[in-house]
């Protein structure tokens, strides 16, 4: 078979598939045209998900009439021109496959007119074909209509998915580059009727509060943090926001969206202790760095970016949430879930009149409260508002806890404190769990391992085999723990030594304690977490326990103990220790107020 040269024609139906996948890919290249035409209102409007028709109208500067043949063609932009260097770019991408793309897989018809022109130009494209050109009277600015989009591509037209779906993927992109673009007014119409907008005044706040409720933006905390030369702004929810999957997530670099793994994975190590492995927060971050540092031009969507010193980016991205959750997440409060005045609680069993049979105790008339993170701008430790005021703006994790009075203990659990806010219940045990954390991370970092207790009887403990084999690889890092194992038989491991915390604690399950530690290892986890697991687990198994008595000095020692961790608020797994009860809500409930 003689070899041939592609005709243009399929070159750019073959790009297309790469740029253009669907009604998607269509809304975000034009997007990213308005944006970088310096659009100041943005509308994109869909008929059934954008499968019919999609329109983007935009007040950017336009395309003069003779160059729109050129915006058409292949590798044809404006955003770049010889001599400027390739990572100088500051727009949103300038492979110049757009348009071209757009025009090959759909019925495409472009109005624009550029500033300072007496009339606009209409341009229609079908299937990549080129139809007409002709002036019209047109407002400042481009409109771009694509209809019947994959119609000769039946193939591509298969892979589209329902109306629904399409339109719910481009109303979450619309969302994020709002969210993103704040300085833009975004409108988004879907089968004629308006169903998100932004009024683009630059506040980002009032961007997502457009887009979650209330419970959810009440709760986001505001990042504004520049390490070594990167920024990094925007919003993060506190933590009581639990989400089971990252659509939350949205990240912006130098005003491009973008889908970063690794920066997701920044965001979602900054979160531990906080939540939970298979929780999410929702975020908002607008990165900036250098143009030259970046290069957003290697995914054909443009979607992903390389940047020149991945680590930098992925520690700033982190310290930064990081520090955030620290200073800014503090204790849970108990809040009214509704915001009927307290007397109406009194009504709520007889709308369940099998309340008091069916609910189970912990959800006693308390289902109609919920504890949650206090608003963002609610200072720390609220209770002392002058103090609260004396604060230097980045104080430390100490004042996060008040000062606390131990009162007594409830059902061998909860330790009851008294502070000038309100009163505070305690979760011994994990209270005790983030005290010990912290400790036994303080003695690795100092002395590089953990004091060993050797057992005068080795205690045998069996296990699958294939856990046992990955022993050898970590025993060494195991020792530094206090652990000497052996294998002992093919289901059997020898326990010689354990740390010298768990026999203080007189530990009684060393058996199920090596079982998880030995797991979390078979499960490939990495080393930071892996090390992480093995110090929660011991500090787990070493800790005071739920049915303990507690007295008043081991209470108040636990208490100040636990003011000086660095997250006091939540145990190593990410459960809350604290949860505080203000002044202002006990006020309310006996009608003080
Ligand atoms: P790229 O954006 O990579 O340059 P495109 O194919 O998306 O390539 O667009 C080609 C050119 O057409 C752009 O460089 C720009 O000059 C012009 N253009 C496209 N859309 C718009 C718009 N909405 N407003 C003004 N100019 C536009
Ligand atoms: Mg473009």
């Amino acid at each position: 078979m003689a070899i041939k040269i592609l005709s243009d024609e399929l070159v750019a139906l073959i790009a297309a598939g790469e740029v253009i996948e669907r009604p998607y890919s269509v809304v975000k290249e034009l997007v990213e045209n308005a944006l970088d035409a310096g659009a100041k209102n943005i509308t994109v409007e869909l008929k059934k998900g954008g499968i019919k028709s999609i329109k983007v109208v935009d007040d950017g500067h336009g395309i003069a009439a003779d160059e729109l043949d050129l915006a058409f063609q292949r590798f044809a932009t404006s955003k770049f021109s010889e001599g400027s260097a390739v990572g100088d770019v500051e727009t949103l991408g300038f492979r110049g496959e757009a348009l071209p793309s757009i025009a090959s897989v759909g019925d495409v018809e472009m109005v624009t007119r550029a500033a300072d022109t007496e009339h606009g130009t209409r341009y229609v494209v079908t299937y990549g074909e080129f139809q007409t050109k002709e002036p019209c009277g047109a407002p400042f600015g481009t409109s771009v209509t694509v209809n019947d989009i994959f119609h000769k591509t039946p193939a591509r037209f298969k892979f589209l998915s329902s109306a629904a779906y399409e339109s719910g993927r481009i109303q979450r992109l619309v969302h994020a580059l709002a969210t993103i673009n704040t300085a833009v007014g975004f409108k988004l119409v879907l089968d004629d009727k308006l169903r998100f907008s932004s009024l683009g005044q630059g506040d980002q706040m009032a961007v997502l509060a457009r887009i979650y409720t209330s419970k959810i933006t009440d709760s986001l905390l505001a990042v504004d943090e520049t390490i070594e030369g990167i920024a990094i702004k925007g919003t993060i929810s506190a933590p009581n926001v639990r989400r089971s999957n990252r659509v939350g997530i949205i990240l912006g670099l130098n005003g491009r969206l973008i889908q970063d793994r690794l920066l997701m994975v920044a965001i979602k190590q900054a979160y531990r202790g906080y939540l939970d492995e298979r929780t999410f927060p929702i975020a908002t971050l607008c990165v900036s760095v250098p143009t030259n540092s970046v290069d957003v031009n290697v995914h054909p969507a443009k979607s992903e970016v390389r940047f020149a010193d991945k680590d930098r980016m992925f520690s700033a991205v982190q310290n930064a949430v990081r520090r955030t959750l620290i200073e800014k997440a503090g204790v849970p409060e108990f809040k009214r879930f509704s915001t009927q005045p307290a007397t109406d609680t009194a009504s709520a069993p007889t709308q369940t009149p099998n309340y008091k049979q069916t609910a189970p105790a912990s959800q006693s008339p308390a289902s109609d409260w919920t504890p949650g993170w206090p608003a963002p701008d609610t200072p720390i430790a609220t209770d002392n508002a002058e103090n609260a005021q004396n604060l230097p703006s980045n104080f430390t994790h100490r004042e996060i806890l008040p000062l606390m009075q131990f009162v007594g203990q409830i059902q061998k659990t909860y330790l009851v404190a008294d502070t000038l806010g309100g009163m505070y219940l305690i979760d011994q045990h994990a209270a005790h769990e983030r005290v010990t954390f912290d400790a036994i991370v303080g003695t690795l970092k100092t002395a590089g391992r953990l004091e060993i207790q050797p057992l005068l009887a080795p205690e045998t403990v069996e296990l699958p085999a294939d856990i046992i084999s990955f022993l050898d690889e970590h025993r060494a890092k195991l020792e530094k723990f206090g652990f000497q194992l052996e294998q002992f038989g093919e289901n059997t491991i020898l326990i010689r030594s354990v740390p010298a915390l768990l026999v203080e604690r007189g530990t009684r399950d060393i058996t199920e304690l090596i079982t998880n530690i030995l797991t979390s290892i078979a499960e490939g986890k990495s080393g930071e977490q892996w090390q992480r697991d093995i110090i929660a687990t011991i500090a787990c198994h070493s800790s005071i326990r739920a049915g303990h008595t507690m007295g008043a000095d081991e209470s108040h020692k636990l208490l100040q103990q636990l003011a000086e961790t660095e997250q006091p608020q939540t145990c190593p797994h990410g459960r809350p220790t604290v949860i505080h009860i203000s002044n202002r809500l006990i006020e309310r409930e006996f009608e003080r107020s």
